[in-house]
This record gives C-alpha cells, sequence and structure tokens, in this order.
C-alpha cells in the first residue's frame, strides 16, 4: 500500500464566516450554535480520495481582515487554502479577494490549490449578499474550486475537504509535468 501523505491546510476568511464551524462538522461531525472567535487551532484527520489516504492537517485560523499582514507560517510548508466567504455578507466576499492577492504575492505568484466556499448557504433566501454567480466567477479567475455550503446543515462540508486534497494533487501535477519539460 502506498504510504500514508501528509496535506496541511489552512482555512481562512473573515470573522464569524463559519471557519471553526467548517472545520468541526468535517472533523467531528456537529455544529456548535454558540459563537467563540477562535484562537487558532489545529486539527488531524485521516482522510481517504480513492486509493490513497492522507493524513489531513487541518489548521483553523483566527480570522483576518482587509488589513491583516499573513505571517510566514501562512505559507511555508502549506499544501492548500480553503478561502471562506458568508453569502449573507459582501465584506466577507471583499476579504477573501484581498487574502488571495496577499497569498499569491507572497507564494512568489505561482499556482496555489484554492477552494473558494461560500458558506451558511441556508440563510440565503432571507439574507443573501453575494451571488452565486459572483462565487463562481471570482473562483474561476483565480483558477480554484468553488462550493456553497453549510455548515449548519452541513451541506457540503465534507466535499470542501475531498476537494482541496484533490486540487492539491491535480497543481502538483500539473508542475511535474512543466519541470520536466525545462530539464530537456
Ligand atoms: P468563524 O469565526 O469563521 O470561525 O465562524 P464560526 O464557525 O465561529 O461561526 C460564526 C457564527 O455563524 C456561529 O454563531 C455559527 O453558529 C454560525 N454559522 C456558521 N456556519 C453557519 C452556517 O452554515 N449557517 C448558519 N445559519 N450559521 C452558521
Ligand atoms: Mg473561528
Amino acid at each position: 500500500m502506498a504510504p500514508v501523505r501528509h496535506r496541511k491546510v489552512l482555512i481562512l476568511g473573515y470573522r464569524a464566516v463559519g471557519k471553526t464551524s467548517l472545520a468541526h462538522q468535517f472533523v467531528e461531525g456537529k455544529f456548535v450554535e454558540c459563537y467563540e472567535p477562535t484562537v487558532e487551532s489545529t486539527y488531524n484527520k485521516v482522510v481517504v480520495v480513492g486509493k490513497d489516504e492522507f493524513q489531513l492537517q487541518l489548521v483553523d485560523t483566527a480570522g483576518q481582515d482587509e488589513y491583516s499582514i499573513l505571517p510566514h507560517s501562512f505559507v511555508i510548508g502549506i499544501h492548500g487554502y480553503v478561502l471562506v466567504y458568508s453569502v449573507t455578507s459582501l465584506r466577507s466576499f471583499q476579504v477573501v479577494k484581498t487574502l488571495h492577492t496577499k497569498l499569491y504575492e507572497s507564494r512568489g505568484r505561482t499556482r496555489m490549490p484554492v477552494v473558494l466556499v461560500g458558506n451558511k448557504a441556508d440563510l440565503a433566501l432571507q439574507s443573501r449578499e453575494v451571488r452565486t454567480d459572483e462565487g463562481k466567477k471570482l473562483a474561476e479567475s483565480w483558477g480554484a474550486v468553488f462550493l456553497e455550503s453549510s455548515a449548519k446543515e452541513n451541506q457540503v462540508t465534507q466535499g470542501i475537504f475531498l476537494r482541496i486534497i484533490e486540487e492539491i494533487a491535480r497543481v502538483d501535477n500539473s508542475y511535474g509535468g512543466s519541470a520536466s519539460c525545462r530539464l530537456m
């Protein structure tokens, strides 16, 4: 059997968009209603994608805004990013845009595996501020995966973390290809 591979993924986004709730749903399978602005915490879970087994290390960050300076620890040793906004908050959508730009610059403008998540989809009927096609368009412009989710109703929450592992593999492979071309 193939060796277990290690993947380190960061969950980023404005406060109260549901970063911790998504991580909890994924790791523990439950939704916590009360809001606790998180200090950073790390979860570990073994994830099976196809025939491969991954040790996923998920870092739930405390939340950022447009003015946050991203520490080196957000770049070095990080395989992929889950960027979360809330479909009920236009501001949180602006924040993921600035975060992506900053990460892209910090990583030397190389392709990076990203899943863009519009969370709180269960509240969309009453209080949507970001349309689905706006999220989709933004993700397309980055070459990223786009998903709308609900941590509350446990919709798509597992899918987010499977997709980021697949994206990491996809981006790695496309690099492998171009590197061998350069050698010739
Ligand atoms: P974080 O600051 O991004 O980690 O956000 P939290 O996960 O702590 O969630 C902030 C608040 O939004 C909490 O009161 C959650 O219960 C609530 N929340 C998170 N995800 C959802 C969701 O998908 N739907 C609804 N209705 N509420 C959510
Ligand atoms: Mg949190």
